[in-house]
């Protein structure tokens, strides 16, 4: 919980910073009603979610004098619901061995860094972990799924800089199954600047390491960058169409104050979301809750 609110300080600090000002000694009228909409659409809530908050919280209240932290009750209110229908724990099926988690996503959204996070995790409850370095653009990223490698004790595949991604997908998933692992993290690249290749190079991971095991990959994981703001929107439509989402995780919390976007997808998209990242250490990722989140970002 102290991770969770610190990771969220600037969000909370912001939008509650606002609602506290604009709500003490002040009457509920229209004004004030317009500036917490405001507040919401900066949090990056989204407009419909932004209005139907707004209609909440005058609900009953008109003309009155109001607490803010009354507003902010009703507001974490309001977004638990919006959120309690994402919020889904990752399942590892164990039967399957391994278990095939895609991570995609674009480029510096946190990809690498999460698979390195989730793998200690998955090593913490005694799971085996193999890592593919999918994202054999970047040979800084290869690097650094072998640093992660090394700090989870995990098995990592890869190869040099330019290889073929997929190839390296149908090893790392031959090698996995041969030896019996619990589950293999399979890094890609997310170059968004060639939209056609992104998506061509994702099917054809998918399409390779079905040819190993049918049922692969068992879960798509989107990494968006909180960061971004609405941009995360499209991102999600596009790796959608390209990989077939199974569930979100959502990084870099901790460096916005833009937390709502959250929202704003729920809404959108209805995807389960995992985890949500709220720092660069190993410990800074968090399975999503609902009431947690909404309370911490309500402030
Ligand atoms: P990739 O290109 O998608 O693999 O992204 P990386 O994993 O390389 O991450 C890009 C940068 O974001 C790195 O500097 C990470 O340390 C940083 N990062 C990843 N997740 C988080 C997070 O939850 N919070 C913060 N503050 N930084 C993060």
């Amino acid at each position: 919980w102290k991770r969770l609110t610190q990771g969220l300080a600037r969000t909370s600090s912001s939008m509650g910073g606002a609602i506290t000002s604009l709500f003490t000694k002040r009457k509920l009228d229209a004004t004030t009603l317009e500036d917490l909409e405001d507040i919401l659409i900066q949090a990056d809530l989204g407009v419909p979610a932004a209005t139907r908050i707004t209609e909440a919280v005058a609900k009953g209240r008109y003309d009155k004098e109001i607490p803010p932290d009354d507003v902010k009750r009703v507001l974490a209110a309001e977004v638990e619901r919006s959120l309690a229908p994402v919020a889904h724990p990752l399942s590892i099926d164990r039967g399957r061995k391994p278990f095939v988690l895609l991570m995609v996503g674009v480029n510096g959204a946190g990809k690498t860094t999460t698979i390195g996070k989730l793998a200690a995790k998955f090593r913490a409850q005694k799971l085996s972990v193999t890592m593919a370095a999918g994202d054999t653009f970047r040979a800084a990223a290869i690097e650094q799924l072998k640093v992660w490698g090394e700090r989870t004790g995990s098995t990592v595949i890869s190869r040099e800089q330019g290889a073929d991604a997929a190839g390296l997908a149908f090893d790392a998933l031959t090698q996995a199954r041969r030896d019996g692992t619990d589950v293999l993290l399979v890094d890609t690249a997310g170059r968004l600047q060639n939209k056609a290749g992104l998506m061509s190079e994702l099917e054809k991971i998918v399409r390779v390491m079905k040819k190993v095991d049918d049922t692969a990959p068992h879960a798509v994981l989107l990494v968006l960058d909180a960061t971004v703001g609405q941009n995360a929107l499209s991102q999600v439509e596009l790796f959608q169409k390209a990989a077939g989402v199974t569930g979100i995780v959502m990084t870099k919390l901790d460096g916005t104050a833009r937390g709502g976007i959250l929202v704003a997808l729920a809404e959108r998209f209805g995807l389960p979301v995992h985890f949500i990242g709220v720092g660069e250490g190993v410990d800074d990722l968090e399975p999503f809750a609902a009431r947690d989140f909404a309370r911490a970002i309500a402030g």
